[in-house]
């Protein structure tokens, strides 16, 4: 199946002098070919978008037009959702049951949602105010940024593009989509249902660019007005100094080192399925993975054997196997990173417990593939405390009391997200106000929904995603004031009115 994908720019398919070849991590074969762009067609999607929002129709539309739009995109992904789900599988390597069953419908879920609340997110809000001397009426008005630049990881590719598509657009942006170089597929096929919706010429234009060749060109441009960023920490702070040269609003979802808390009063058997869905779903590539499970002494011993156990019991296998509970990581190198972060655990001191291996029967050696990793004895100043791993890696540690435990999850330069176990709901509700996280999960794991904003802390990141503070982020905040101080004394008359 080699197919050759285009970019996408001001409503044309674009071919370029160069391309890249996209693997399939489950056996190491090309699947397709992509064109990458250069310079040049980075400056030809800026102006495509640059003009459509200056001049272009997409600012004039009413907002029920908008609506319309994004629900037409929301419907061409439900319409074509076996075809992205397989072509998801294909380009990650994760197992197609999370694919079809949690990432397709959340992408056309979340199209909905930002389409059928843009107008009450949007609202003007009406202040009347007075003071000694003076009344006003303030009004406060959302306008869309302008143009927006969306870079998403290799993760949840479908999924993060419609996150940051669906709130961008539903603001009123214009915007240019750079899915990561490793996982184009399915935002290229989104350009085809982008393209079928309608949508005038320039409102979205889709690159597959090399970030770390092309991160300057695209970020310090001064026709952009929002960078909003998924990924790593690394090419988040790149971007961040890029974008100064020009000064725009920047919306940065970067790494995490999640921690669990299970009590010795959490339900057992809960906290050891849900902490292994936390760290094993989507191969542990999850910025919200619970790579550190802490748990109390009291329970210590029989979570541990259980965890282990199962964990042990995951099938890999190809993601296209509906049998498949772990696919391959997304490439060779990323696995390499994992098993030295393994390596480096054993030599400061940490036992793994099980995991590791890569597995060598016919069906899965060619892939990059990982048996799922629990390690123990570690303490807090080693290096896969510190650091994210980003695969399937699950530290497995001990805590005595409760201040401990959070000490030890606030112990961390990131503050993402923190899953707290217990069947406690007075002290869950207390650990979760005293957790450094953006985001924190009782006794569940992975629970995103379109109404609640969501986002980290301290190197975590900045600024939100979902629900209304997040789709606020994707607009600007006016301030018209209008003088109402009654009869003959408006307050400029003070000064200068002889
Ligand atoms: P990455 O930083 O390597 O790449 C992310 C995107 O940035 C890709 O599109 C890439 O091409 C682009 N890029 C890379 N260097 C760039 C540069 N200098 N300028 C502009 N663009 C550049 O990240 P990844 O490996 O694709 O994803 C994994 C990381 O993403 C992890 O650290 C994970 O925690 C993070 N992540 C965070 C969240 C969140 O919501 N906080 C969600 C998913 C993933």
């Amino acid at each position: 199946m080699i197919e050759y994908n285009l970019l996408y720019i001001n409503g044309d398919f674009v071919d370029t002098a160069r391309s890249n070849k996209i693997i399939n991590p489950a056996d190491g074969q090309v699947i397709a070919k992509v064109a990458v762009a250069d310079a040049r067609h980075i400056d030809s999607a800026l102006k495509a978008a640059r003009k459509a929002f200056d001049q272009g129709p997409w600012p004039k539309i009413s907002l029920a037009e908008r609506k319309d739009f994004i629900l037409k995109i929301s419907q061409g992904i439900l319409d074509n959702a076996a075809e992205l789900a397989e072509l998801e599988t294909l380009n990650t390597g994760k197992p197609i049951k999370e694919v079809t069953f949690m990432d397709i419908p959340s992408c056309a879920k979340t199209l909905q949602h930002f389409a059928q609340h843009l107008e009450k997110y949007l609202e003007a809000e009406y202040i009347e105010i007075s003071t000694d001397i003076s009344q006003a009426q303030g009004q406060l008005i959302r306008e869309p940024l302008g143009v927006a630049v969306l870079i998403v990881p290799w993760n949840y590719p479908l999924l993060i593009a419609c996150w940051k598509l669906a709130q961008a657009l539903a603001a009123g942006n214009a915007v240019i989509l750079k899915p990561s170089s490793l996982t184009p597929l399915t935002a290229l096929a989104l350009a085809e249902i982008i393209q079928k919706a309608g949508l005038p010429s320039g409102v979205v234009n889709i690159i597959n660019a090399i970030g770390y060749e092309l991160g300057k060109v695209l970020c310090a441009d001064k026709r952009i007005d929002l960078i909003s960023f998924t990924g790593s920490n690394t090419s988040g702070r790149e971007i961040i100094e890029y974008s100064s040269k020009n000064v725009k609003k920047l919306i940065m979802e970067l790494g995490g080192k999640s921690a669990s808390l299970v009590l010795n009063d959490a339900d057992l058997e809960l906290a050891v399925n849900g902490s292994l869905c936390s760290i094993f779903l989507n191969q542990g590539q999850m910025c919200t993975a619970m790579s550190r499970i802490l748990v109390q002494e009291g329970i210590y011993e029989r979570f541990l054997a259980d965890f282990v156990d199962k964990a042990k019991r995951i099938k890999l296998g190809d993601g296209l196997d509906y049998q498949t509970q772990m696919g391959p990581l997304i490439s060779g190198n990323q696995r390499k990173k994992v098993l030295e972060f393994v390596d480096n655990a054993r030599k400061e001191g940490a036992k793994i417990m099980c995991g590791g291996q890569i597995p060598t029967g016919l069906r899965l050696k060619n892939g990059y593939f990982l048996t799922p990793v629990v390690v123990t004895d570690v303490s807090p100043q080693m290096q896969i405390f510190q650091e994210e791993v980003f695969g399937p890696v699950a530290i497995v540690e001990k805590f005595s009391n409760l201040n401990q435990g959070i000490e030890l999850v606030n112990s961390s330069a990131f503050a993402l997200a923190c899953c707290i176990w217990s069947q406690d709901q007075a002290k869950a509700e207390q650990i979760a106000r005293q957790v450094n996280a953006g985001i924190v999960w009782v006794n569940t794991y992975g629970m995103f929904f379109n109404q609640l904003s969501y986002g980290g802390f301290k190197q975590s990141g900045f600024g939100k995603e979902l629900g209304k503070a997040g789709f606020l982020e994707y607009t600007r905040l006016k301030n018209v004031v209008f003088d109402k101080t009654k009869e003959t004394k408006p307050l400029v008359n003070f000064w200068y009115g002889f």
